[in-house]
């Protein structure tokens, strides 16, 4: 990438659009700008964009129409072309949740290769169509943009065959019928500076706890992914905010032969009423749920806590041992008493909390001692999507 060149990074949902620019930073690049359109498909839609220092740089409301994603991309590139100076974009970079066993690293999004991504709509039908939409969008209204993929599963694709097996017979395994494991760029991210906070931890056995709406826990060593919890889809692993995380397989066969559940009625039940709310009854929101004194609230922290626990204990077994526990997300960087329960689960690991270094919430967090060291690390997905974009359009990424 030329100097004066930025890239934007683009997360779509099922209701937002949330944007990023990036320029050239020295060897690295960094963010100026990051913003989103909420409310999609219903009136009332609304745009903020905000620069690096937290100002506003503009904001808008669409009263009396229902915006659609391919309106609201429309609008984000056109504000976009305006807010970019002397700087130029160079490229699109997408989050995708999927890339399915076929993509493992970053791709430049074709026509070819958009159509392979729908296909894969099955396996993750609440985010991928939402992922590729603006794709479609950019290459009808700027096509000359060249536009980069990067995908949630891709960094899991290192993991051994057998974490990634299911015990299923061939005929549906061979359907594509596996553990992916997401929040890839995270962890990617997560590995890429774990050796800025102790060169030792490049080599080291690593555990890190995403733990934001969405959570998961990945096992590292020497900065490979070898084993995390979310599996098939991301709804597997631990309790979330709305999401129940793993279950027996026997409760979906009853929910549907007692309860008479219905495919689309259970997807509510699994993604959107279960975890934290749904245990509590009071929010998805674990700053609501530690500011309550409900006790379900207090049941839902939990329950949360016991699940970490004991699936940090399964990912220290697949690794061999532990040396790291890192906490990122949005509860992971910003609980302080979260992370104080997970780690005092953690102490027959050898695990020893700094109490002071936690509630300061930034770096190392264990003791001096400390068999197994713990650190809190802010993650930059985007910053990561970005930095894809740039090597794989300056051919340093195949
Ligand atoms: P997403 O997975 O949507 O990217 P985030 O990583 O932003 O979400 O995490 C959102 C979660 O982080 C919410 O449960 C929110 O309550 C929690 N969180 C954010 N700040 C704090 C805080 N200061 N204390 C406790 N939890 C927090």
């Amino acid at each position: 990438m030329t100097s004066g060149n930025a890239i934007v990074v683009v997360n779509a949902g099922s209701s937002s659009i949330k944007f990023s620019l990036f320029r050239e930073d020295g060897p690295d690049l960094s963010v100026f700008l990051k913003g989103q359109i909420e409310g999609l498909g219903a009136d009332g839609a609304h745009f903020s964009a905000h620069d690096i220092g937290g100002e506003l740089v503009a904001e808008k409301r669409w009263t009396g129409e229902a915006v659609t994603h391919d309106d609201a991309m429309r609008r984000l590139l056109d504000f976009v072309h305006g807010h970019l100076g002397a700087y130029r974009v160079d490229a699109v970079a997408h989050r995708i949740v999927h890339g399915g066993a076929e993509f493992s690293g970053p791709i430049r999004l074709t026509a070819e290769a958009l159509a392979n991504l729908e296909r894969l709509t099955p396996l993750a039908p609440l985010h991928q169509p939402h992922n590729l939409a603006p794709v479609r969008t950019l290459f009808s209204i700027a096509p000359q943009i060249s536009q980069v993929g990067c995908f949630d599963t891709g960094f899991h694709a290192s993991q051994p065959p057998l974490a990634q097996a299911f015990a299923l017979p061939p005929e549906i395994t061979d359907r594509g019928v596996r553990r992916y494991g997401f929040h890839g760029l995270s962890y990617e991210y997560i590995a890429s500076v774990l050796p800025r906070y102790d060169p030792a931890l490049a080599q080291a056995r690593v555990i890190v706890a995403h733990l934001g709406n969405g959570a998961s826990l990945c096992a590292l060593k020497a900065g490979r992914s070898v084993a995390s919890t979310m599996g098939f889809t991301a709804v597997d692993g631990l309790p979330m905010g709305t999401r129940s995380g793993a279950l027996d397989p026997g409760v979906i066969l009853y929910l549907i032969d007692e309860m008479k559940m219905g495919p689309r009625e259970l997807e509510q039940l699994l993604y959107k009423q279960s975890g934290l709310l749904g245990v509590s009854g009071v929010s998805s929101d674990m700053r609501s749920l530690e500011a309550s004194s409900d006790p379900r609230a207090r049941l839902a922290i939990d329950l949360f806590v016991y699940r970490i626990g004991r699936e940090i204990g399964s990912l220290a077994a697949a690794l061999g041992g532990l040396d790291a526990l890192v906490f990122t997300a949005g509860i992971g960087e910003h609980s302080a008493s979260l992370r104080r329960a997970v780690c005092e689960d953690a102490a027959w690991l050898g695990l020893v909390l700094a109490e002071t270094a936690n509630e300061a919430g930034a770096g190392k967090i264990s003791a001096p001692g400390s068999r197994v060291s713990a650190f809190v690390i802010p993650t930059d997905e985007e910053l990561m999507i970005a930095r894809h974009a740039r090597n794989l359009l300056a051919g340093e990424e195949p």
